[in-house]
């Protein structure tokens, strides 16, 4: 087939490129190169199959050219990662609801089969006990607390992929990935994992933000292409909401703890109020676990790569550029 992966050089994104290449998909990639790299795309680029074009989703006639090659659509572009989001406020709302109503709009007047990345965090701060669900009402915290304006943006791209469904009939799928974690992360912008095992291999102490009592799961990127790819092989999961991710919950502090132990280090855990992480009056998530039981049961999908395997690859892939340069 041929696909069109917007944010194809990002951390997902590139997985998924080398995954469809694998499948003898032919495939078409956009990215503004805002926080993915093409260094990601070094692999992918070896295979005639792959068509790169640096560019942004804002720009409607490239996406309008760009469509027109394919029949299928997997919409990743987004500004990510929450340290990034609130350091970029106007320019990531607008990136995240106009360049959706750009791929949207031409994938309408395509027919393009779409699937539509969203995020974990639109289930905002629900402090319900259980596992988020797709059917949760949705808990945006204050217009004034910046890291909401993320949530909001991505739920607005659900609602406006499920309108282009119900009116137009667009086949759109929404895939809300919890935190995922794999080899090409960037710790750039503040995600965990990354972050813990940079400071680990390189001796410095782990920053563990608030109590650490704050929990997350952890999903394998690998794991998370696969869920991809398997919805969007399905014509039932057209109209539908996917949460992926790992149900497997830790701690922060926890987390800390088991990288410094998987990679033998030296580090000493170091808590940071969150008014030094990121800025006065800062809302974290104090639980994030999904349910995938909804997943589980369409595609018999569930994560494979456990956490320590995930800790030791990603330590495999950052510990040569930690290595001392010969001059
Ligand atoms: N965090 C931390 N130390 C860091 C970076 C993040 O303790 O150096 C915490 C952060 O406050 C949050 C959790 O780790 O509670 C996950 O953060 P991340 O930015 O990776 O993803 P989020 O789930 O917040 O989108």
């Amino acid at each position: 087939m041929k696909v069109l992966v917007t944010g194809g050089a990002g951390f997902i994104g590139s997985h998924l490129v080398d995954a469809l290449l694998s499948a003898g998909h032919e495939v078409w990639v956009l990215d503004n190169l805002s926080t993915g790299a093409e260094a990601n795309l070094t692999g992918a680029k070896a295979s005639d199959q792959l068509h790169w074009h640096e560019g942004s989703t804002l720009d409607t006639e490239l996406v309008r050219a760009l469509m027109k090659e394919v029949e299928v659509v997997y919409h990743l572009a987004a500004a990510v990662g929450v340290k990034n989001i609130i350091n970029n406020l106007v320019a990531s709302i607008e990136n995240n609801v106009r360049g959706t109503e750009v791929v949207l709009k031409q994938a309408a007047e395509r027919k393009c089969r779409v699937l539509l990345t969203s995020t974990s965090e639109v289930y905002g701060r629900s402090t319900k006990r259980r596992p988020f669900a797709e059917d949760d009402d949705l808990r945006m915290g204050q217009t004034l607390k910046t890291r909401w304006s993320y949530a909001c943006a991505k739920a607005l791209d659900e609602y406006l992929g499920f309108a282009y469904w119900h009116e137009r009939g667009l086949p759109v799928t929404v895939a809300r990935l919890f935190n995922t974690v794999g080899e090409r992360q960037t710790d750039a912008y503040g995600m965990v994992l990354p972050t813990f095992v940079r400071q680990a291999l390189a001796g410095e102490p782990l920053t563990v933000y608030g109590n650490g009592q704050q929990s997350r799961t952890f999903c394998h990127v690998d794991d998370v292409v696969r869920a991809l790819l398997g919805v969007m092989a399905l014509e039932e999961t057209v109209g539908q909401v996917y949460n992926i991710g790992s149900a497997k919950e830790i701690t922060i502090e926890a987390l800390a703890d088991r990288v410094i132990s998987q990679l033998d280090s030296s580090s000493q855990k170091l808590p940071v109020p969150y008014d030094q992480a990121y800025a006065v009056g800062f809302d974290d998530i104090a639980r994030r676990v999904p349910d995938i039981s909804k997943i589980k049961a369409t595609l018999n999908w569930e994560p494979s790569i456990g956490l320590d395997d995930i800790i030791k690859r990603v330590a495999a892939q950052l510990a040569p550029s930690l290595q001392p340069q010969a001059v």
